[in-house]
């Protein structure tokens, strides 16, 4: 194990490894987790890959769990990386591509984060894990606390759809339904946490959702045969993957595995519910609470994230842009990756594809680009979407 300690996003505050974090406690943002990569380095290249194990769990060495015990595992990651050339024909986009997150445990790329935090909640001592969620995390918490052994905990808006509500259930979490959004399900797990014994496992709320989600990068390179895209469009509700993403291109950097280049990020939202959006487009550095979030992307709709300053810097440094997108746009484009490739995404994928369609509209995305969009969860999770259709 390589990990060397956390290291605060903000103010750079040094916190210990191999003991339960959230937020950093000097400044109360995120955590987080650096490694010794030139030891990593040793056993980590690029040709010690082929015949590693097929799953995100190949990069072994940039992950964060000291036993190999403590891996709770159900086969995430090391999903397609599909040329989209029918879809790529109608955009006039020859070189687009979907990485499909649809093939994860549970539905959706959350597979990822909870893979590794509840490996490490385990590995830490953690019993009782609790999340707020408005979909897809309470479906991977749940499956990977059952993996583990531990109680998940889920506060869910009560609208969440039932798929999801019905699925942590059948993994045996306790789920409750709160009349509010997401951030109030947050609020009171935060005020029960301490009296009932929870690990807060929110994300970004604790280090190592990152790093599971991280993975998506080194996988990207890896399947593009160590370049990078020119473009990466993301759907942005809390921003752990897009964080995740970049930090992983650093280490990769320092790995010797990739050069000084960087995909441009972009991050798609709906506009319902488009706090990254707005702030960027105001040069803001942080980004201002939405009040009323509606948007069928349940994933999206996140009013507050708490590592906005980070999705900030990362989209101007990597010269990239926010975007959003409306919910008509949004299924139509769920609809569109369907029938061209064969993909049910979930509407936040569908986001993706609506904000590329703009920005090549706009002239902000060139059509000789090579783009990947992030299709990051099944669109099987929501059939309340499309409860109207015959
Ligand atoms: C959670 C979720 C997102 C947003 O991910 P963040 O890392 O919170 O930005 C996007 N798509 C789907 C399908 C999700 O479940
Ligand atoms: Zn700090």
């Amino acid at each position: 194990m390589y990990v060397t300690f956390l290291e605060c996003s903000r103010c750079g505050a040094r916190h210990e490894r191999a003991k339960l974090h959230n937020l950093c406690r000097e400044c109360g943002r995120p955590l987080l987790v650096r490694y010794d990569l030139a030891r990593a380095g040793k056993t980590l290249t690029r040709d010690s890959l082929p015949g590693r194990v097929a799953s995100l769990w190949r990069y072994r060495e940039v992950l964060p769990v000291a036993d190999d015990a403590s891996i709770t595992t159900l086969g995430e990651g090391w999903t397609p990386l599909a040329h989209a050339r029918r879809l790529g024909e109608r955009l006039g986009m020859p070189r687009l591509h979907l990485k499909d997150e649809s093939f994860n445990p549970t539905g959706s790329f959350k597979a990822r984060g909870m893979t590794a935090a509840v490996s490490m909640a385990k590995e830490l001592g953690a019993e009782r894990l609790a999340v707020p969620s408005a979909g897809n995390a309470s479906g991977a918490l749940a499956a990977y606390a059952a993996k583990a052994g531990l109680e998940a905990h889920i506060y869910m808006p009560r609208d969440a759809s039932r798929v999801s509500v019905v699925e942590c259930m059948q993994y045996g979490a306790h789920v409750v339904l709160v009349d509010g959004f997401i951030n109030d399900c947050g609020r009171i797990i935060s005020e029960k946490k301490e009296r009932e014994g929870w690990f807060d496992v929110s994300t970004l709320k604790e280090p190592y959702r990152v790093e599971g989600k991280k993975t998506m990068a080194y996988e990207l390179a890896e399947q593009m045969d160590w370049t990078l895209p020119d473009v990466v469009v993301y759907p942005t509700g809390g921003g752990t993957g897009l964080i995740g993403m970049w930090k992983a291109f650093d280490e990769m950097e320092e790995l010797g595995w990739i050069d000084s280049k960087r995909p441009r990020m972009i991050s798609v939202q709906a506009e319902g519910c488009a706090p990254i959006v707005n702030a960027f487009a105001a040069g803001a550095d942080t980004a201002a609470a939405v009040t009323e979030p509606a948007t069928v992307a349940a994933g999206l709709r996140v009013p507050v994230a708490i590592g906005d300053f980070m999705l900030l810097d990362i989209l101007r440094k990597s010269n990239g842009t926010a975007v959003s997108v409306s919910d008509a746009e949004i299924l139509e484009s769920v609809r569109e990756i369907g029938s061209a490739e064969g993909i049910f995404a979930a509407p936040e994928a569908g986001a993706c594809l609506a904000g590329l369609r703009r920005l090549l509209e706009l002239g902000e995305v060139d059509s000789d680009e090579r783009a990947v969009l992030m299709i990051t969860g099944s669109g099987l999770k929501y059939p309340h979407l499309w409860s109207d259709l015959p």
